[in-house]
């Protein structure tokens, strides 16, 4: 392939996706999420969707008849899954033919000059998903929402903090940060070199996990303030707050235990302890398997003035979908 064909498939696959945004109107709808709702957008499209325990294949797109049908496999992680469906709704928006398609479209990198011998749809279909999961518009409301500086996009702990976000792969969200120039060629190859498993354990110290298979760790502050948290059931949160304890103030996470948030560990470390009375670090090791979908607060309050929060924050709990087999759920009652 050269580089003009690449260019123009690249090209082709990108603007599919920005005008699927335009009609879905995602700008206004996603509020403090940057996680694209890619099943739901399958479902607008009229296509039937399926999980099913597909492997080695990640996912397939089906055309008979009348009919269209995408299947995802519910064998991998979140950010797998939903960047299959990308995948696979961009072989019906782009008027593909049926296919199936296995963990290729995971290492292959819509970025100019990288796609040797992929076949054009494929192409497509790659861009495709990388710019409706990852649009350059979501990039900069995280960037907003995180108030990140330029530094932040070198640590590997910060991308993966995004590919949570974002609900894709540390390698996907490497790829679009690439994509859009925020990172070079060869800072992506070497974030890349670090793994997401080595990125967890760094966020947990030295708590133990055994196995880390779909099981991803959120590194929550002041910042996700107001935003969309979508984890998956097995995750693991590290909340990590200033606290001002010398002024009496001390956080609480009343409203989430009774919601079924569970306390691991809970430390507080002084930022600056040659200062009296000044501001410490309070973190938080929990798990929520049990959470229900709903907006937390928590507030960091005197416990003799508990009415009274110097400071609050609200998250937005929604567990994640697609992880068990069958029909998506919201097309249930369709088939009935
Ligand atoms: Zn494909």
């Amino acid at each position: 392939m050269t580089r003009q064909a690449d260019r123009l498939a690249i090209l082709r696959g990108m603007k599919a996706a920005e005008k699927l945004h335009r009609d879905l109107g995602s700008r206004q709808l996603m509020d403090g999420s940057v996680r694209v709702d890619v099943y739901d957008a399958i479902k607008r499209s009229g296509a039937m969707l399926m999980f099913k325990p597909l492997d080695p294949l990640l996912g397939a797109f089906m055309r008979e008849g009348g009919l269209q049908g995408i299947i995802v496999t519910v064998r991998r992680g979140v950010g797998v899954q939903r960047f299959t469906a990308g995948h696979e709704l961009g072989h019906l928006i782009l008027d593909h033919q049926p296919h199936a398609d296995d963990d290729r479209i995971l290492r292959r990198a819509p970025v100019e000059g990288n796609y040797s011998k992929v076949p054009k749809e494929e192409r497509e279909a790659d861009a495709f998903a990388s710019n409706f999961l990852l649009p350059k518009f979501l990039l900069s409301k995280l960037h907003q929402q995180q108030n990140w500086t330029i530094g932040d996009y070198e640590n590997p702990i910060t991308m993966y903090q995004a590919s949570l976000r974002f609900g894709v792969s540390y390698t996907a969200t490497l790829l679009a940060y690439e994509r859009d120039n925020v990172i070079t060629r060869t800072k992506r190859e070497s974030l890349a070199r670090v793994q997401p498993k080595a990125i967890k354990e760094q966020l947990i110290k030295d708590h133990r996990v055994d196995d880390w298979r779909n099981r991803d760790v959120w590194h929550l502050t002041e910042r996700d303030e107001g935003t969309v948290v979508e984890a998956d059931r097995a995750d693991l949160f590290v909340l990590n707050l200033k606290q001002h304890g010398g002024s009496g103030y001390f956080w609480t996470f009343d409203e989430l235990q009774k919601a079924g948030f569970l306390v691991l560990k809970d430390t507080t470390e002084s930022l600056y302890p040659e200062r009296v009375g000044s501001i410490s670090q309070r973190l938080i090791l929990g798990e929520a398997p049990n959470l229900d979908d709903g907006s937390y607060t928590l507030r960091e309050s005197r416990p003799w003035q508990a009415t009274e929060s110097v400071n609050s924050i609200t998250v937005h709990y929604r567990r994640s979908i697609g992880r068990e087999n069958g029909l998506y759920t919201p097309q249930l009652d369709a088939v009935d």
